[in-house]
């Protein structure tokens, strides 16, 4: 083990998590193509056709930090996922925690961004888990004694665009001044005293941010949300925990759509998600050319790319049924990237 193996382990987490068979897939009788078979390795069981149409199963077996199966709770994939980065803001550095994978494999749940009542264990979520656990350790002699104070932005970016949901979507610029930092200009920074404070501007982001879309999921899937826990000494940033609900990845394909904002947004995705791949994996190399500006989501998140004390975590999260086989093994196999060096 080499010294950047040692940074690597410690820099990167890679974890995928499954979720189960949800009632439409089981009415279509859909399979369940997936097992976790230990903790940390998920195998695909991809149906196969000969060319003389005997049919067979194609095992492919990924290993991973983790692998968390269909009836592992929020609080679980939190502890092994997110829990380790909130030591780290308190050190006084950059964490975050990325929710990837396709549309509807449950990045929302995972991270708690859903309060549309449909699922009551939203607020359970990542988000909510870390800010309840940022206030706990505010408690501590060692903490309390520094005095930091928490604030929360949280905005989306889609298309390209910056908005902040904090503040009516409100339509924000980036900038990068000569010395290569980045700013969000304007970006609503609320200051926040318990975990019900976060949930309450959890609740106002999501709804701001489906409003006057015709299907919440359907605006969701093309826009990446960010939401930020930052802890300030004297007004200074000690440090900053970023969690991320990616846009759908499957929304690759797009790009070949008949529609051309359909396209363009595809294009777009695409775009972000090979930059944070290449961010991550500069990170994990400890890169002093990290390829940041290769996308806005990757722009705005540049600070928690370098630095000496930054720390990311990346959840997988996949679909068990057949029908998603394609896109799973797209997930897998990018998730497997991001760990390669
Ligand atoms: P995404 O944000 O990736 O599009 P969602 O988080 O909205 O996906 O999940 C799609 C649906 O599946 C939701 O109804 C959600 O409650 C459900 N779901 C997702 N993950 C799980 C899980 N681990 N356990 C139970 N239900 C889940
Ligand atoms: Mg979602």
């Amino acid at each position: 083990l080499t010294t950047a193996d040692v940074i690597e382990e410690h820099r990167i987490c890679v974890c995928v998590r499954k979720r189960p068979l949800n009632r439409k897939e089981l009415t279509v009788k859909d399979l369940d193509v997936i097992t976790i078979p230990s903790k940390d390795v998920v195998m695909v069981h991809e149906p196969k056709q000969k060319v003389d149409l005997t049919r067979f199963l194609e095992n492919q077996t990924f290993r991973f930090d983790y692998a968390f199966d269909e009836s592992t709770a929020n609080e679980m994939v939190y502890r092994f996922t997110a829990r380790p980065l909130v030591e780290t803001i308190f050190e006084r550095g950059m964490a975050t925690c990325f929710a990837y994978g396709q549309t509807g494999s449950g990045k929302t749940h995972t991270m708690g961004g859903d309060f549309s009542g449909k699922n009551q264990d939203c607020s359970k979520g990542i988000y909510a888990l870390a800010a309840r656990d940022v206030f706990l350790m505010l408690k501590k002699p060692n903490y309390k004694k520094l005095e930091l104070q928490v604030y929360a932005t949280f905005f989306e970016i889609y298309s390209g665009k910056v908005f902040d949901l904090l503040n009516r979507k409100a339509k924000l610029r980036v900038l990068e001044d000569g010395k290569q930092q980045v700013q969000v200009v304007g970006l609503q920074e609320k200051e926040v005293k318990c975990t019900e404070d976060v949930l309450k501007l959890i609740e106002v982001g999501n709804s701001c941010r489906t409003s006057g879309q015709t299907s919440a999921n359907a605006h969701s899937s093309r826009s990446h949300a960010v939401f930020q826990l930052i802890l300030r000494r004297r007004g200074k940033m000690h440090g900053k925990f970023s969690l991320i609900d990616l846009a759908g990845n499957e929304r690759g394909a797009d790009t070949s759509s008949a529609d051309r904002q359909t396209r363009l947004e595809g294009a777009e995705i695409n775009k972000s998600l090979l930059a944070l791949k290449e961010c991550i994996r500069a990170l994990g190399r400890n890169k002093p050319h990290t390829p940041f500006r290769a996308s806005k989501l990757t722009q705005v998140l540049r600070d928690s790319f370098i630095g000496e004390n930054s720390r990311t975590c990346m959840i997988a999260t996949i679909s068990p049924g057949m029908t998603s086989c394609e896109n799973t093994l797209n997930t897998l196999r990018y998730a497997n990237r991001v760990k390669e060096f």
